[in-house]
């Protein structure tokens, strides 16, 4: 489902048969109801295909995969066997956390600050208008209220990948605003962006 190596997700494609995209190629998550354990999200993808499909991932699969917590064997070089990936890449990601860094993060702009964030806390995403840069709706885990804002595509991709600076829309929105993707569209292209600093410590 999720490589670690290359931080790709596995999906069905009707074209290709299987499409291997990033999370910044996600475009909208949606918790299904029921599920609780673990939940389960409906995820809606942009594939290399040129259409974008549903796919289902896993809570597990979306905060824990990306941090090795959830995966295969690699070659380690040192002892020259295989071992399971689970060990080195869980151990150094509990160690960086351990020491106050956060594999993703995001400036919540009602709060005023940047705030560690899930991927799971991640809504719609969208490419932004600089080039290779992703809009990126989040529903706050602290304050539950939703952000825009404009990261690279690493700074979702890649764990402890946190750009110095982010973009942010300055606009509080209210419970239920950005009911559809074309709103959060329309709001990435025509908002008035600032940038942040995203240092959480
Ligand atoms: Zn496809
Ligand atoms: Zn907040």
């Amino acid at each position: 489902m999720y490589d670690p190596i290359s931080t790709r997700y596995t999906f069905p494609c009707p074209v290709h048969g299987e499409a291997r995209v990033r999370l910044h190629d996600f475009r909208e998550l949606d918790r299904l109801p029921g599920a609780a354990h673990p939940a389960v999200f409906r995820v809606r993808y942009a594939c290399s295909c040129g259409d974008d499909h549903l796919g289902l991932v896993a809570h597990d699969d979306l905060d824990w995969a990306p941090l090795g917590l959830q995966a295969g064997m690699f070659l380690n070089l040192m002892t020259d066997r295989l071992e399971p990936v689970q060990d080195e890449f869980g151990d150094l990601a509990a160690r960086r956390i351990g020491a106050g860094e956060w594999p993703w993060s995001f400036f919540c702009y009602p709060e005023e600050r940047p705030r560690p964030v899930f991927p799971s806390m991640f809504w719609l995403l969208a490419p932004g208008t600089a080039a290779g840069s992703i809009g990126l709706a989040v529903r706050c885990p602290a304050c539950l209220r939703l952000s825009i804002n404009i990261v690279s595509a690493e700074h979702v991709d890649v764990p402890f990948h946190n750009d110095a600076a982010v973009g942010v829309v300055e606009h509080v929105f209210a419970g239920d605003a950005l009911n559809t993707i074309e709103e959060f569209e329309s709001e990435l292209y025509s908002a008035s962006f600032d940038a942040r600093r995203l240092k959480l410590h």
